[in-house]
């Protein structure tokens, strides 16, 4: 495929441009750079914590150029899924009311659906008690569906790595003999989603992350053009065990600008 001068290009926000907020150095740069280029931008994110406002909110204070509306998170397109469906949730308050459309209920539901994890151990304790996980249980027996905003293993923090919900939404899979459906990345329709708001082919599309499953693996899969960072969750045995090649592996968000230049000089 051959690359026109301006391209499309999806980044990841944790751990591309923040870990716990505390910012990656050269993102705001790297942004603004990509903008002075023509590219067009879309931040996809697992994150389910922070509703898509204070998320953009956060970019802007780290001194990202963007608009609310470029941000894409899966409470939205769990919302999105699950229209006019009955849904006992398990997640985090602040991002519940991000599930416009849906009926939330703690019985008879149609669907379970699952969000992710907290930094604070209190509010991830309170969403994913025993009681929680045994009433999300109790209706997957009776037929619900299992959904969730993503199935991510761990996260890094700060205070380094921490235990997220695909723990958690795997052990239901396991006691209730269901196979969940993920809504953010690696899924499919996610990445069509948005692909779908830039009007953008996959051929043409970069995919910016530092998670190999979500962001390198899932974007591959639908025919993107990866760029894997060592920030964030990369680890280098991730290299290792990748079933993909990445297209390029950065040391940084700083230092996509340049290679996406590369890309696109030398396609024309
Ligand atoms: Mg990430």
């Amino acid at each position: 495929v051959t690359l026109p001068a301006s391209v499309p290009i999806l980044l990841d926000i944790d751990g591309v441009f923040h870990v716990s907020w505390e910012p990656i150095p050269g993102g705001a740069e790297a942004v603004a750079r990509m903008r002075a280029a023509g590219h067009r931008l879309r931040f996809v994110t697992n994150q389910t914590i922070r509703p898509r406002a204070e998320i953009a909110a956060a970019l802007r204070g780290m001194g990202l150029e963007l608009e609310d509306e470029e941000v894409q998170t899966t409470p939205r397109a769990a919302a999105h899924v699950l229209a006019g469906k009955r849904v006992l949730a398990l997640a985090m308050p602040s991002t519940v009311s991000e599930l416009e459309g849906l009926e939330l209920v703690e019985e008879g539901a149609d669907a379970v659906l699952f969000g992710g994890c907290d930094e604070d151990p209190a509010a991830t304790r309170e969403v994913f008690a025993y009681e929680r996980l045994n009433r999300a249980f109790a209706e997957l027996d009776r037929g619900a569906g299992l959904y969730c905003m993503h199935k991510e293993r761990w996260w890094q923090t700060a205070a380094g790595p921490l235990l997220d919900s695909g723990a958690f939404v795997a052990g239901l899979e396991y006691a209730a003999r269901v196979e969940a459906t993920v809504v953010g990345k690696p899924s499919g329709p996610y990445f069509q989603a948005a692909l779908a708001a830039l009007g953008a082919e996959a051929g043409e599309t970069f995919m910016v992350g530092d998670d190999l499953e979500a962001d390198i693996v899932g974007g591959a899969a639908c025919g993107l053009r990866t760029v894997f960072l060592r920030t964030g969750k990369f680890r280098p045995s991730d290299l290792e065990r990748s079933p993909v090649e990445p297209g390029a592996v950065l040391d940084s968000i700083a230092d996509v600008p340049e290679w996406i230049e590369a890309c696109v000089s030398a396609s024309t």
